[in-house]
Parts: structure tokens; C-alpha cells; sequence
């Protein structure tokens, strides 16, 4: 099933929720264990993160360097194939531009096709730790733009080689990221949002926020996507806290804020369970306003913790 109808079709607010798949190395029971501890809340769709390439840099024994290639967590087409397999729940694999040729981008989605898979989340992914600014594969999407128009042109069969006889169609239901309080690259939000225009313009059928803490960053964002002529649905993504260092090190990866009541009570934490308790109550709160207020779905961050989501879902629900 469709992302798009599971929300379109639901009279009150859903439970969705995003997993990473396992370190390269390890299996996948944990990530069974985070699903089968979620399964009572009925959590319609589980997005699964894509994560690309990276370099490293080693030394080896004659003491020159050389460069590594490093994919920490491999998997995300076949773990989502797996979930939805297992539990008969919608996935949502990720794609991104970052790091994939478009030829590699339409043989993932041919693979998810044949996989049963309906939904992609596209995305642009982040540069390189060793880039100054992103740059994309050699043929390669540029921005989620182009990444949406590419799996939009799969839709009616537009593949990348016009001499191709067989064009079946791919209808994926796309969603495509916000950022209530700005992407980081992006000069100011009035542009920020133009491009996520864009994005929808080119037929992204949702859009999931990045996590934010305040509600009212969420709310002011709806009401300009609103303005702007964006009417698709706007999911919200929320985080619940569970570490101490979080304070700071989320507001530095994700160029998002953290209210000062929260941060001071993250703060005052004695240790990572306290601070995980203040996290799950803020979570708490920011889910109860956002579902009185009707929300389509709640998308939690989970990093595969269960716990804290357990607890916000039984405070909510
Ligand atoms: C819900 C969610 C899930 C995520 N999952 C993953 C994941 O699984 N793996 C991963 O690596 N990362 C993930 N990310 C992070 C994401 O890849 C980064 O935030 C990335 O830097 C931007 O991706 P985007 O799709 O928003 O890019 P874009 O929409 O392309 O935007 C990137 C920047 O470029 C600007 N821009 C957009 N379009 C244009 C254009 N046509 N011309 C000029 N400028 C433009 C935007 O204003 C913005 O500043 C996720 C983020 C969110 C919110």
C-alpha cells in the first residue's frame, strides 16, 4: 500500500517510523526486536535510511596512506524487503542522489519493483565529510528535484534508455524531506522553500519534516508550505532525546534548535537516564499537541530504541 492512501485514507493520526539498518558486520536481530516491540502500536509504514559510501584514510605498514571505501550501513533495499515481507507493513526505503549514478538509481528501483516495494523517501543526501559542498555522482542527481522527476518519468515508463522496448511503468508513491527551521546549506528559509516547491511541483506526494523540537517551528511551517501553494500532506518527524551529549551534538548535525526550557532540563540531567526521561516527557508533549491538532502521522526517529517510543505511544494513543 501507498504511503499517500495509508494518510489519505485514515480518520485519525498514524504511527510511522524509521529504522537504519544494522552496522556492517552485524545481523539483523535487533532490528526484528525494534519492529516486534513497536507492532502494538500499529505502525502503518517503516521508513528504512539509506546510507552512502564514504572514504577513509589508513596507513599502512610501509607507512604510506591509502583511501578506503567505507559503507557502514549496507542492506536498506533488502532489510525493507524483509520487514515488509515478514510483517506485511509498508517500507520506505530511502534513495538518495549522493553517491549513486541515475543508471544505479532506476536499477535500485527496478529491484524495488520487483520487491513488491511502493514507496521511496528521495533524497539528496549529504556531501562528504571530505567535500567543501556537495558534489553529485558523475550522472548523478544534483537535487532531490531531479531525483523526484526521475522516479516521477518511471511512472510512465520513462526509463533512461529512449531505444528500450519494454517501458513498463513504476509507480512509486515519493516523499521528500522539509526542514521546519531550514536546511543548512540554504541561504534563507523563504529559498529553502521555493526549492521544496519544487520538489512537489515535480510530483513528491508527501513531505516528512526533519525533527524539530518546538511545534510551533512544525506549525509555522505548515501554514507556509500552505501559503505557497504546497497542499500535500506534511508529516512531522520527532526525535525523543535519549542521550545526554544529544543536547548538543543534534542541534550541530541537523542545524535545528533546541527551546531553552529543554535544553535546560537536558542540562540539569545527572546522566543518560535521566536525560533520556526528560527526552521521552518533551517527546511526550510535543506528540499529544501534535496529534490534538490533527496531524497526519507521527514519524519517530527511533534509532532503534524502543523503550522511550513505547512510552510516548502509550501517553498518545
Ligand atoms: C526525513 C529525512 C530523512 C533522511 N534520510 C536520510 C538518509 O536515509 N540518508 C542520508 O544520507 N540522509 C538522509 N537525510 C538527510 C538529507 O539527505 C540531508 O538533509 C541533505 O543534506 C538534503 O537532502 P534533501 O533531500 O532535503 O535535498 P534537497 O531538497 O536537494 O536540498 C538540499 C539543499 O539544496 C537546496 N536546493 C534544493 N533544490 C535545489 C535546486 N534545484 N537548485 C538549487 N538548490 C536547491 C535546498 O534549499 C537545500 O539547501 C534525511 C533527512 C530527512 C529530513
Amino acid at each position: 500500500m501507498k504511503v499517500i492512501d495509508i494518510i489519505n485514507s485514515a480518520e485519525k493520526t498514524q504511527f510511522s517510523f524509521e529504522l537504519l539498518p544494522p552496522l556492517k558486520g552485524s545481523n539483523g536481530d535487533k532490528l526484528y526486536e525494534t519492529v516486534d516491540a513497536l507492532l502494538e502500536f500499529n505502525p502503518r509504514y517503516i521508513n528504512i535510511t539509506t546510507h552512502r559510501d564514504e572514504f577513509d584514510f589508513r596507513t599502512r605498514p610501509d607507512g604510506l596512506i591509502e583511501k578506503h571505501i567505507v559503507r557502514k550501513r549496507p542492506g536498506t533495499v533488502a532489510i525493507a524487503a524483509s520487514l515488509q515481507y515478514k510483517y506485511g507493513i509498508p517500507v520506505v526505503p530511502h534513495i538518495l542522489c549522493g553517491g549513486f549514478t541515475r543508471s544505479e538509481t532506476e536499477h535500485v528501483l527496478i529491484d524495488l519493483n520487483f520487491l513488491g516495494i511502493e514507496n521511496v523517501l528521495a533524497l539528496r543526501g549529504d556531501g562528504l565529510k571530505t567535500e567543501p559542498v556537495f558534489t553529485p555522482a558523475p550522472d548523478g542527481n544534483r537535487n532531490a528535484n531531479e531525483l523526484v522527476d526521475q522516479i516521477v518519468g518511471l511512472r510512465s515508463g520513462k526509463y533512461l534508455d529512449p531505444d528500450l522496448k519494454n517501458t513498463a511503468p513504476l509507480d512509486f508513491c515519493i516523499g521528500v524531506a522539509g526542514y521546519p527551521e531550514k536546511h543548512f546549506e540554504a541561504p534563507n528559509i523563504d529559498l529553502d522553500m521555493l526549492n521544496l516547491k519544487q520538489k512537489v511541483d515535480a510530483g513528491a506526494d508527501y513531505i516528512v519534516t526533519q525533527m524539530f523540537f518546538d511545534n510551533q517551528k512544525y506549525f509555522d511551517f505548515v501554514d507556509k508550505c500552505r501559503a505557497m501553494g504546497i497542499t500535500v500532506p506534511i508529516i512531522p518527524g520527532i526525535k525523543p532525546i535519549a542521550l545526554k551529549n544529544q543536547l548538543t551534538v543534534l542541534p550541530k548535525l541537523f542545524s535545528i534548535d533546541l527551546p531553552q526550557e529543554f535544553a535546560k532540563e537536558l542540562a540539569a540531567a545527572k546522566d543518560n537516564i535521566a536525560a533520556k526521561q526528560v527526552g521521552t516527557e518533551w517527546a511526550i508533549h510535543q506528540a499529544k499537541e501534535l496529534v490534538k491538532r490533527g496531524v497526519p502521522s507521527l514519524h519517530v526517529y527511533t534509532y532503534g530504541l524502543t523503550d522511550n517510543v513505547k512510552e510516548i505511544m502509550k501517553a498518545v494513543f
